[in-house]
């Protein structure tokens, strides 16, 4: 048993024996995934309530290591986070989805704009933003298609370097938005101070609209301070008619989930955006 306190004993037992070997065997193979190709970005559509098209995507990470199950994100990026792996992982999905971005454009399928998710470790790396300069230089993906999904807790640990970092990106084109809103704790006033372009509305509040008044009230309020501070919102887990409709009732401006579209792989997005032209 190890100490962690006066009162406070931590027992090993067999079962977190077990637990931090395959915390470690995972380790290890994330560490090769990479270049073993293994890493897989799938794309979830978003559209806009207002015309029904199909508006963007977000890239969500996927692991396929060999003889085994596919390995979701919950699981493998706290590992990749805690043991720096998420940076070069990180810059992988920007690149790929970036060169996915332009290659549906130069199939004609349009303009989409991609939404990648940015770790905390990712955000604080010195120079991230010169990071981001070179994908999009080297993918040819305009800056303005580019939306970079930041969580509240990360913005909030730091915040005056958190927005030095987001003036950079946001100077560069780069679209900003805050993911999760409303599940961490976030300082109005520095929302006002960050130059954030989107907010999405957390899958928890939008999970029991519109029955559920608490959360139809927060859902109100999100979308009406977004809009008065000149920012679009996406609500995220829309699974039913009942909440897009009620999304829409409130002018939300755009939507991704279940009711639409699970994650999918590339030219799946092909195939759904040949069908709508
Ligand atoms: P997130 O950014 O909040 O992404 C939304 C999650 O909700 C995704 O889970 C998505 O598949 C799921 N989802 C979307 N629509 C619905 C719905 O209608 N119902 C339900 N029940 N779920 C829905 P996923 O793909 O397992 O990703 C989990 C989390 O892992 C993401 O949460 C994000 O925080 C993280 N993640 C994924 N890809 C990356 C990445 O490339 N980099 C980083 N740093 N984090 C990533
Ligand atoms: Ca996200
Ligand atoms: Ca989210
Ligand atoms: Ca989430």
């Amino acid at each position: 048993a190890k100490a962690l306190g006066r009162c406070n004993y931590q027992y090993y037992s067999p079962e977190m024996n077990a637990r931090t070997l395959d915390r470690l065997t995972l380790e290890n193979g994330l560490r090769h995934a990479i270049e073993r190709h293994e890493l897989v970005v799938l794309y979830q559509p978003q559209y806009s309530l207002a015309t029904g098209a199909m508006t963007g995507v977000e890239a969500l990470l996927r692991w396929l290591p060999p003889g085994r199950d596919v390995i979701t994100p919950d699981v493998f990026i706290p590992i990749a986070e805690d043991s720096g792996l998420i940076v070069p992982i990180g810059e992988w999905v920007l690149r790929t989805a970036c060169a996915q971005q332009v290659a549906w454009k130069q199939a004609g399928l349009g303009s989409l704009r991609i939404a990648v998710n940015l770790s905390a470790r990712q955000f604080r790396q010195a120079g991230m933003e010169v990071m981001v300069a070179q994908a999009l230089e080297d993918s040819g993906c305009d800056a303005g298609c580019l939306e970079l999904e930041i969580t509240e807790s990360v913005l909030m640990d730091r915040p005056d370097s958190a927005a030095e970092t987001l003036q950079r990106l946001s100077r560069m084109g780069v679209r900003l938005a805050i993911d999760d809103f409303g599940t961490g704790y976030s300082s109005l006033a520095y929302l006002k101070r960050f130059p954030i372009d989107v907010l999405k509305i957390d899958r928890s509040f939008v999970r029991d609209i519109p029955g559920d008044s608490d959360d139809a009230a927060i859902a109100t309020a999100v979308t009406a301070l977004a809009h008065s501070m000149h920012m679009s919102v996406v609500a995220e887990g829309v699974e039913t008619e009942a909440q897009r409709d009620f999304l829409r009732s409130l002018q939300c401006d755009y939507v991704q989930g279940y009711l639409y579209s699970k994650p999918i792989a590339a030219d799946a997005v092909a195939t759904l955006l040949k069908l709508a032209l």
